[in-house]
């Protein structure tokens, strides 16, 4: 992609690139500068959902069949493609999702390494053997599931498909694939890139579109699976539609607290809480947006945060001083935007400049609230911005107390020298992930990840770990006896 020359999008169907029935289309736009135009892509409905679901079933029982050793080259193939194409990928996130160059390239150089960890999945033992009657045997086969629907958000848009699409088509299944409306073209180049590297062009389709075309994906029987990862409130819409005879996985939103114990280095502890805090201009699923700090330290970290947001540099990804991209769209900014408002009216202390930045960009200072409460809208729902508001606490264990005062479980961290504190705090958080000494934020890819509560299903990990692979696979039971 040239700097001014739009990508002109397809869904992916059948083994061809084609519009949308309706020829109806939508554009990604650049967040520093919405007026240009990143691409115009298919704006699908459920007419496209089955025509990729007929198609689908055709090419399912091949698919299934090719064998494991054959599924895990291609998708070695596809991640060396990736590779081959870094530069051009990080410059295109930048300029559609809005990271910095630095967030890009780290989400890029990742992606590959996701699908040469499910590459050698496909290749793993699966099945198991049982005691049985001598002269006879049972053991289990693992299958393919079938049609894997993959439903995925804007702010990981080459991660998280990679980690749904990688193990989905390790197993065999064909994988129907509906990314975010808002990184339409990151969704674009990871198919490239599988077909790239083998794919059979029947084994995937992708699906452009919003939430109809996703409502769709989900609503459609014939997909057997669906993998989702977005906000609670549509996970939970999907959950009820893809009902109880069909397996689901969803992930989803968080309001992950980070606590600092009075023993903690202030600055260690500052730069870490702005780091969890403000990476990705607040909008991970992992991202810190409530600080809880014990009284006897309290003032010193909150002066010596607002001193480290003082120096981040909000602008543009390509700037290479940037240090916090734009948000992703003008739905997140009038997010940010409302809820400082809110803030404010609740009676927290905003820290920081209240300014609109006037460059036309999806540009947002990171605000920093103090004297924030557990019944303030600010520390209990997920605003997925550069929100972060600050909690006081009499001592550990009401710091506790008040991280997990929260629907959400997805990732909490704990700050301190003191190791017992440290593990009681990891074993009565209720969050799915635990970070000692580290950022809320930036997890490892060859360890389960998923969270507690309103932030997941809980059904199956996702990323690694024992249940990952069983979502996208079934398991039989299977007696032998050889006939006399
Ligand atoms: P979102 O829920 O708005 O959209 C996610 C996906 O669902 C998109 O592809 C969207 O088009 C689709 N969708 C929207 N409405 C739908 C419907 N009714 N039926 C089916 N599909 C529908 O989320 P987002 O704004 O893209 O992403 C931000 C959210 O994702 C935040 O809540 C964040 O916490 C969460 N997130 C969670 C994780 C995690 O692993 N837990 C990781 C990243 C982001």
């Amino acid at each position: 992609m040239t700097e001014h020359t739009p990508v002109i999008g397809a869904n992916h169907i059948d083994g061809q690139w084609i519009p949308a029935a309706s020829g109806a289309t939508f554009d990604s736009v650049d967040p520093a500068d919405p007026s240009r135009v990143v691409g115009t892509f298919p704006d699908s409905g459920a007419d496209d959902v089955r025509a990729a679901v007929d198609a689908l079933e055709k090419s399912a029982p091949e698919w299934a069949a090719t064998p494991p050793e054959r599924r895990a080259r291609i998708l070695e193939a596809a991640a060396a493609e990736l590779e081959s194409r870094a530069p051009q990928l990080v410059e295109e996130m930048v300029r559609e999702e809005g990271k910095t160059r630095a967030e890009a390239t780290m989400e890029v150089s990742r992606t590959p390494m996701n699908l040469r960890f499910y590459a050698a999945e496909a290749v793993r033992a699966g099945g198991s053997t049982y005691p049985a009657t001598p002269g006879s045997m049972v053991y289990t086969v693992r299958e393919p599931v079938g049609c894997v629907g993959a439903i995925t958000p804007w702010n990981f848009p080459l991660n998280i498909p990679s980690r749904k699409l990688g193990p989905a088509l390790a197993a065999g299944n064909t994988v129907l694939f509906k990314p975010s409306e808002i990184t339409p073209l990151m969704g674009q180049r990871l198919v490239e890139a599988l077909l790239a590297g083998g794919l059979p062009g029947g084994a995937i389709a992708l699906v452009q579109g919003g939430g109809a075309a996703g409502a769709a994906v989900a609503a459609d029987e014939r997909v057997d699976a669906v993998t989702f990862t977005g906000s609670t409130d549509v996970g939970h819409a999907i959950h009820r539609q893809v009902g109880p005879q069909r397996r689901v996985q969803l992930e989803m939103g968080g309001k992950n607290p980070t606590v600092v114990l009075g023993d903690a280095d202030i600055e260690t502890a500052a730069a870490t809480v702005v780091k969890g805090a403000f990476g990705l201009s607040g909008q991970a699923c992992t991202g810190t947006s409530r600080l809880i700090v014990v009284d006897e330290i309290h003032d010193a970290l909150v002066d010596a945060v607002l001193a480290r947001v003082e120096k981040l540099v909000v602008g543009a990804g390509v700037d290479a001083d940037v240090t916090v991209g734009p948000l992703a769209s003008a739905a997140q900014l009038r997010k940010y935007r409302e809820y400082v408002e809110i803030g404010v009216a609740e009676g927290a202390v905003l820290r920081t400049p209240r300014v609109d930045d006037e460059r036309g960009g999806y540009f947002a200072l990171p605000a920093v609230f103090t004297d924030a409460t557990p019944d303030m809208r600010i520390v209990r729902e997920e605003i997925f911005g550069p929100v972060l508001a600050v909690q006081r606490a009499r001592d550990h264990a009401e710091a506790l107390e008040l991280a997990n005062a929260t629907r959400f479980g997805m990732s909490a961290a704990i700050l301190t020298r003191d190791l017992q504190r440290a593990m009681e705090f990891a074993s009565a958080s209720q969050t799915g992930l635990v970070k000692i000494n580290q950022p809320t934020t930036g997890m490892a890819m060859n360890a389960p990840f998923g969270g507690y509560k309103a932030s997941s299903t809980q059904t199956f990990k996702e990323q690694a770990g024992a249940s990952m692979m069983q979502f996208y696979q079934s398991e039989k039971t299977i007696y032998l006896t050889p006939a006399g």
